[in-house]
């Protein structure tokens, strides 16, 4: 290290602070990187590596960004999953004796990035830290950039700690280093990058000083070390104070329905299984929100359904009534259109680094809360009227920033032209002077002209000479001698100054120096000032995005015909002409089959549905499980009529989507999910398992099919739908008093089948596989031997399983769909299916269409 300049030996004794992340470190215009963190880093951003002296031996490899746009920089290595730390220099150069000193001012990290693209601004951008102690585990959650932070904790349990993490999403997790290599090991190969750091500096002092001794102390011990932890970590990469982080929300897991990460994927809740994409999603579907922070917190709602009746009923009352009342939805939406992303802006505000413009969108915003509080006021609606009562308009904090910001502030807070006139006596003075001067020049530069008799004359000003005096060559004989000092040669021009001009320049300058400190010491005392009122403007982000939130789905269930739930306490569930409400919004051509549910404690609390591929079974019951949630987070449902229990888990096990995890195979996947759902069901939740018992051979796929389906009737008593392509196992309906066969209707003619996308009671007799086979094109001669071999194997089964179920006949089926009375329905919407009810499902117990 000795033989290194002192330069280079400061660069490494900061970058063994930040060992982790990438270090920008400040040389004048330019943040510079050496050694391995400029390969890597040449290499990442695409920039050019050189090296220069200052070792012992080899050239040491360097690369750099210009500083103006180092911003863009930090956020592409964030979003690869680094760290930055940003080291500047701390002393003023011309003070400095040897090398400038400097120091990291903050360490942007995945999960801590305040500003820029990084962050979506319709979603939450969380950092977690997980922790366990004396067999409870605990999780903390923080989304810096706007002061939210939540906490929960559990006994010890794995699913637990993964389904927790996988409702918030996380960028960044510290923590116990334990948990880390589990989540790291076990996280979704699909998934976002997390960036793993174990921490174990707990700030106890810090969290008790930033939330309130009274707040602190009520905080379980588990949750308070798991905060703590947090809060040291934020404090130790951020440098300042987190003024943003007013309150700690505390919660406990069983007051919100359970949704396991797979389970919230397989639903599509929030983003689509293939594209990861919002777009397809029920979130996409229900988002009509006007703020990003209404967006962010239909988000959470979603992620979270309620569990306790009495808060969704609450919900949806705003909802009921916003939805008969489509001219105060359109009010709302005027003025919650105008509001910016409050949350965002305020926490900007308490790290320090709010600029002009940010003012202002916060004073345009508050403009919009009186209009807004008033429209909830006359609406009849008790949850809006609460709102409004608990609104705090900030009027005071509006006007405030009306008096002293100029109405379009410049970017910068350093250059002036931020601050009203007539907001401060002091700085009016200055800027008279200013004002002064300048009128001084130019009457300098006419008064000049007259006694040189040079017309073209002009009195300038930049950086390098400060004003001058400019006169073109042709012009110079008319100067006299004497009085003009020549200070720079141009092509064509000569620049001079004069005693007068250069005295009077310093008043100029020195009045403008002043001038733009004192807008920047104003500028940053308004800023403190409003930072120590953020808890009023956090409350007021939250009213206003809730309202935004009833507002959009209010406006949701108006255009797409949803209705209002009945939520009960008690089990049965029933659903009248439900659909699916994703798959109806993005069908153009033909028109969403509906279909009811009824699913009823010990006469129907399974429903066991058949029917070939492509028949809907599974979108049936995605529509089951989405029809459920949607009610619990207090949103109308898309159906006719719904009586909705509330489901206090949805366990799901649907489509081939998840089984990349871990690459385990397929059937593995689904044996330890189904232990799990063994373990953690009651008999409140709901379970959806599509194709049980795929993935292993046909006989032990349909006993272990048989045997799970046995131990949720006997044992969990939950609601279950159940799909299956083993038609066999239909007998069960006879031995299980609470388990119902169903199957989706298809119907013949000729020799093709049409789906009518109709649930009947009934199983399917035949799964169609072959008949899907030719549909796909396959060889006549494949498809006739398949057939063949098919009719030889249901034989042999025959004779070998005495006393089966009987296979129903076509007669049965038509019977049941008669009394129904649906499918006349469902066939009339079908192309070239005017030959109905007798067809519907009638093949020959070889499979051949007859
Ligand atoms: P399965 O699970 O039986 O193989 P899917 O549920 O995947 O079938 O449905 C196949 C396709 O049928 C879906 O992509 C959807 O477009 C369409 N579909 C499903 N249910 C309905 C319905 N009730 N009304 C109209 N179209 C439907």
């Amino acid at each position: 290290m000795a033989t290194y300049t002192p330069m280079i030996q400061q660069y490494l004794s900061v970058k063994a602070q930040a060992q982790d992340a990438f270090l920008f470190f400040r040389l004048g215009d330019f943040y510079e990187m050496f050694f391995d963190d400029a390969i890597l880093a040449a290499k990442e951003l695409e920039i050019t590596l050189t090296a220069r002296g200052g070792g012992p031996e080899e050239k040491i490899p360097m690369c750099g960004v210009p500083y103006h746009s180092a911003e863009n920089y930090i956020h592409r290595l964030i979003e690869k999953g680094y760290k930055v730390a940003i080291c500047e220099q701390t002393e003023d150069p011309a003070q400095a004796k040897g090398v400038v000193r400097r120091e990291i001012v903050r360490v942007v990290t995945p999960g801590t990035v305040m500003e820029g693209k990084t962050i979506g601004d319709k979603a939450n951008n969380y950092i977690l830290c997980v922790t366990e102690r004396q067999g409870m585990m605990a999780i903390a959650s923080c989304d810096l950039s706007t002061g939210e932070l939540y906490v929960s904790s559990s006994p010890s349990s794995k699913e637990w700690l993964r389904d927790e993490v996988g409702l918030y999403d996380p960028s960044e997790m510290i923590g116990d280093n334990g948990l880390l290599e589990w989540m790291r090991e076990s996280s979704s190969p699909v998934g976002k990058p997390i960036v793993y750091t174990p921490w174990d500096k707990a700030k106890d002092e810090l969290g008790r000083k930033q939330f309130g001794e009274a707040v602190w102390a009520r905080l379980e011990p588990e949750r308070r070390d798991c905060v703590a932890l947090l809060v040291g970590y934020l404090s130790e990469t951020q440098k300042r104070s987190l003024g943003q982080l007013t309150k700690i929300s505390a919660y406990e897991p069983e007051h919100y329905m359970i949704l396991d990460p797979f389970t919230r994927r397989n639903l599509e809740l929030v983003e689509t299984v293939r594209e990861r994409s919002k777009r397809g999603s029920l979130l996409w579907l229900l988002d009509r929100t006007e703020t990003s922070m209404g967006a962010r917190m239909l988000r959470r709602w979603i992620d979270k359904p309620l569990l306790h009746r009495s808060q969704v009923e609450e919900r949806l009352e705003a909802v009921s009534h916003l939805h008969s009342d489509f001219i105060l939805r359109e009010d709302l939406k005027e003025a919650l259109k105008q509001i910016y992303d409050l949350e965002r802006l305020v926490g900007r505000i308490a790290f320090g680094n709010a600029n002009g413009r940010d003012l202002i969108a916060l004073k345009l915003s508050l403009r919009q809360v009186p209009a807004i509080k008033r429209l909830c006021e006359s609406s009849a609606s008790l949850t809006l009227a609460r709102i409004a009562g608990d609104m705090d308009e900030c009027v005071d904090l509006a006007d405030q920033i009306e008096a002293a910001i100029a109405d379009e502030p410049p970017v910068s807070v350093r250059d002036g032209g931020i601050i009203k006139s007539g907001y401060h006596e002091r700085l009016d003075e200055l800027r008279e002077a200013g004002t002064n001067g300048k009128r001084w020049i130019a009457e300098l530069e006419a008064a000049e002209r007259q006694a040189t008799g040079i017309k073209s004359l002009k009195i300038g000003y930049n950086k390098v000479f400060g004003y001058y005096i400019e006169v073109t060559k042709a012009n110079l004989s008319l100067l006299p001698e004497g009085r003009y000092e020549r200070k720079q040669t141009l092509a064509n021009a000569e620049r001079f100054v004069t005693p007068e001009l250069k005295e009077k320049e310093t008043l100029i300058l020195e009045a403008e120096e002043k001038m733009v400190d004192l807008e920047y010491a104003l500028f940053t005392e308004l800023r403190e000032q409003i930072s120590g009122e953020i808890t009023r403007l956090q409350q007021l982000a939250e009213h206003i995005a809730e309202i935004d939130v009833y507002r959009s789905l209010a406006a949701v269930a108006a255009d797409s015909g949803f209705v209002k739930p009945t939520l009960i306490d008690g089990y049965d569930m029933v659903i009248e002409q439900g659909r699916h409400p994703v798959v109806e919004s993005v069908m153009s051509d033909s028109a969403f089959i509906a279909n009811g549910t009824t699913l009823k404690q010990k006469e129907a609390s399974i429903l066991l549905i058949t029917g070939p591929n492509m028949a809907g079974k599974s979108t049936y019951m995605r529509q089951v499980a989405l029809i459920s949630i949607m009610a619990q987070i207090g949103s109308f449902v898309p159906a006719s009529a719904a009586e909705i229990p509330m489901i206090d888990r949805i366990f799901t096990r649907i489509g081939a989507a998840d089984d990349l995890i871990g690459g385990q195979s397929t059937f593995m996947v689904e044996m330890a999910d189904i232990q799990v759902m063994t373990e953690k069901a009651t008999s409140r939740s709901l379970i959806i398992i599509d194709e049980l018992g795929r993935g292993t051979s046909t006989s032990e796929g349909m006993a272990i099919a048989q045997a799970v389906i046995e131990y949720v009737h006997d044992h969990i008593g939950c609601k279950a739908l159940v799909s299956t392509h083993f038609h066999e196992l239909a007998h069960l309906e006879s031995s299980l008093s609470g388990l119902r066969n169903y199957s989706m209707a298809v119907q013949e003619s000729g020799d093709k089948v049409h789906f009518l996308r109709k649930l009947i009671p009934g199983a399917a007799d035949t799964s169609y596989g072959i008949y899907c086979a030719r549909l796909a094109g396959l060889p006549g001669g494949i498809i006739e031997r398949a057939y063949g071999l098919l009719q030889g194997f249901e034989q042999a089964a025959a004779e070998v399983a005495s006393g089966g179920t009987e296979a129903r006949t076509g007669h049965d089926k038509a019977e049941a769909l008669d009394k129904t009375g649906d499918v006349a329905l469902a066939g009339a919407k079908i192309e070239g299916s005017s030959n109905a009810v007798d067809h519907v499902s009638g093949m020959a117990s070889n499979g051949v269409p007859n």
